[in-house]
Parts: structure tokens; sequence; C-alpha cells
């Protein structure tokens, strides 16, 4: 997309062209390369990992998936209590919230039979509607069910990304979630949003961090903050 193409995006996709997206892509995919996100055995787990992620380190999430041990599955879920649910993800951290939003989602699941196949035909709107409505869900955790467990073309904006965003813009905090959506579903292609949102994660970590270590950021030359703190 040309940066004329951009007029009818958001403030940031102005300020920065939705042309430089394919750039950035490919300034993290040189440092970071496929990430393989995300690590998950199947497209449940990836369900009870999005929930459980919120608010905590991913090595939280994968010593609460570890105490499933080969027993995570929407029925095990649907029918443990919600106590032993809870005191199985308890290094999750929020466990008992959590075992109420994984019975939640799980239900949600139910309602197509625990079938993926049941879901994909779906229209993307009213799945994403669906998962928003249910207790715990918000836009991060539907976005990440329904890209990496479901395949559906939605980019998963989540904190890291606005941030990242923001900096590239030097927008201040004001560059909104579905603003950050807008431009990321312009900018690239919709195969790469996975792999995309992994690596703005793993960019976070190393140098985009809530104070930036901007020396050796492969987005340096790209980024408005960078280039005001260093005239
Ligand atoms: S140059 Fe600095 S502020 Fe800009 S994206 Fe990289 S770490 Fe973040």
């Amino acid at each position: 997309m040309t940066r004329r193409g951009t007029e009818a995006l958001p403030r940031a996709a102005r300020v920065l062209g939705a042309d430089v997206l394919p750039q950035l892509y490919g300034r993290l995919y040189d440092r970071y390369g496929d990430l393989h996100w995300w690590p998950a055995r199947s497209p449940y787990e990836v369900m009870v990992g999005a929930v459980l992620t919120q608010n905590t380190a991913w090595r939280n999430v994968e010593k609460a998936i570890a105490r499933f041990g080969d027993r995570l599955s929407p029925r095990f879920v649907e029918e443990a209590r919600i106590e032993d649910l809870a005191e199985i993800i308890r290094p999750a951290g929020f466990f008992n919230q959590k075992a109420a939003y994984l019975k939640t989602l799980t239900a949600w699941f139910k309602g197509y039979g625990y079938s993926v196949r049941a879901v994909r035909p779906e229209p993307l709107a009213a799945l994403r509607a669906e998962l928003l409505a249910l207790r715990g869900v918000g836009a991060e955790t539907a976005d990440a069910v329904l890209l990496y467990a479901f395949g559906f073309p939605v980019f998963v904006a989540d904190a890291y990304a606005l941030r990242l965003l923001s900096r590239l813009t030097a927008s201040g905090a004001s560059v909104r979630l579905e603003e950050a959506r807008a431009l990321f579903t312009a900018g690239l292609d919709a195969s790469l949003y996975g792999n995309a949102h992994a690596m703005i994660v793993a960019n976070a970590k190393a140098h985009c961090r809530a104070k930036p270590v901007c020396a050796g950021c492969p987005l340096a030359d790209l980024c408005e903050t960078q280039r005001e703190n260093i005239s």
C-alpha cells in the first residue's frame, strides 16, 4: 500500500505510512526469524494459554499448562471442579478468576461441539463479538484465540504493539487498539500476522521495554522517538 492509500486510515497510519509495515516486518524477521508462535499442542491449548497469559509472564503460563499433564482438554476443564481447576493453574496467578474464565471460554467452545471445523465457517465479526461478550475475554485474548487457535486473519494488537506504534510515530500514548489493528491489517499480509505479533513481543522484551534500549534495535532508523532522542 502507498502512503496515498493510507488517507482513510487513522492518524498513526498517516504518520508512519502503512507501506512501512513490510519494512518493519523485514527488519524484525532478519533479527528474530520465525518464532513459531503460538507454542501449543492443540487449538484448545492456545485458548487456555490466551486466558492464562493475562497479567503474567509466559513462563508462568508454561508452568500452569504443564500441571495439566495429559489431561488438558475441553472436556476435562468442563467437568473439573472449579477449585481443582484453580489449583492446577495456580502458577499463572489470579487463578480463581482465570479458572472461571476458562470455564466460560470452554462453555463457548462447547457450543461448537469442541470442533475447530465447526468454528471456522462462522463469520469473523460474529465470532469476535461472541468472544468479547464472555467474562474474562478482552480484545487481546479474543484476537489471540481467533488468530492462533482458529487461523482467522486477525492482528493481535496488544500492549506491546501499541507501545511500539506510539514510539515509532512519537505519538505518546495516543495510539488506540483499533487504530493499531487497522494499520497492521492494511500494511501486512494476513499470513504474517502470527509471526509479526511474536516478533513485536520479542523486540519489546529485548529493546522496546518500558524504558527503551534503542542501541541495537532493528527498528531504530524507522523510529521517530529514536530520531527525537538523538537530535
Ligand atoms: S528505536 Fe527505541 S523507541 Fe524505537 S522501537 Fe526501537 S527500542 Fe523502541
